[in-house]
């Protein structure tokens, strides 16, 4: 039962975070997870994202977790709790200007490439490292750079998942300011929380 799940894994997951991923579920699964008190939940298309915003409860925090066109932007910067997924300068310019036009301050995530796959989206880390070095936050003043965000490797090789996520936070950890490393899915949850993770992103283990 998906209560039975939200509850076991928060429980295992303690002071971490959980975003329930809930692409592809309807608005009736996801009400069985509001209404034992969950609401960060996340999703990963625009146009699905924005159709759940606008028929589910108003007090969800919404988290946006897919590739982010720019032409894309602008609709979501009105509701959006926080994008996990900045994967460019360029974007993070878009997310600022749109920002302003709304007189509001959004909350991101920096993606970083940590697996070894080549089609995954994201700042390289030398990018990652190049961006928190800068003046970030004269460069796009209506953005919130909150922490950052990796995916590993799908694999079931620990050690190389182990150490993408060592990777992530290493950088994580060089920036005080930041306050959210978001790491872990339904397939290495346990080894991103023993890696400090403080943020998890569940769909699979949750809803199947
Ligand atoms: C789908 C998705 C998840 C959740 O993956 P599960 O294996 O279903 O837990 C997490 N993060 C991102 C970016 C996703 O697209």
């Amino acid at each position: 039962m998906i209560e039975e799940k939200i509850i076991q894994i928060k429980k295992e997951i303690s002071n971490n975070k959980l975003i329930i991923v809930s692409k592809y579920r309807t608005n009736e699964e996801i009400m069985l997870a509001y209404n034992i008190g969950h609401r960060d939940f996340g999703e990963n298309r625009v146009q699905e994202l924005i159709k759940k915003y606008n028929e589910l409860p108003k007090d969800i925090r919404w988290h946006m977790i897919g590739h982010l066109q720019k032409n894309k932007v602008k609709h979501i910067i009105p509701f959006i709790y926080l994008i996990h997924s900045v994967d460019s300068t360029k974007l993070l310019s878009v997310i600022n200007e749109k920002s302003i036009e709304h007189n509001k301050k959004t909350n991101c995530l920096i993606q970083v490439k940590i697996a070894k796959e080549e089609t995954k989206f994201g700042f390289t880390q030398e990018m990652a490292y190049n961006l928190l070095n800068s003046k970030y936050t004269e460069y796009y003043p209506n953005v919130n750079i909150c922490g950052l965000m990796g995916m590993a490797t799908a694999t079931n090789q620990n050690y190389q998942i182990e150490n993408e996520f060592d990777n992530l936070y290493k950088i994580y950890s060089k920036y005080p300011k930041l306050n959210t490393l978001c790491m872990g899915m339904s397939q290495d949850y346990k080894i991103a929380i023993e890696k400090k993770s403080n943020m998890i992103r569940i769909g699979t283990y949750i809803f199947a």
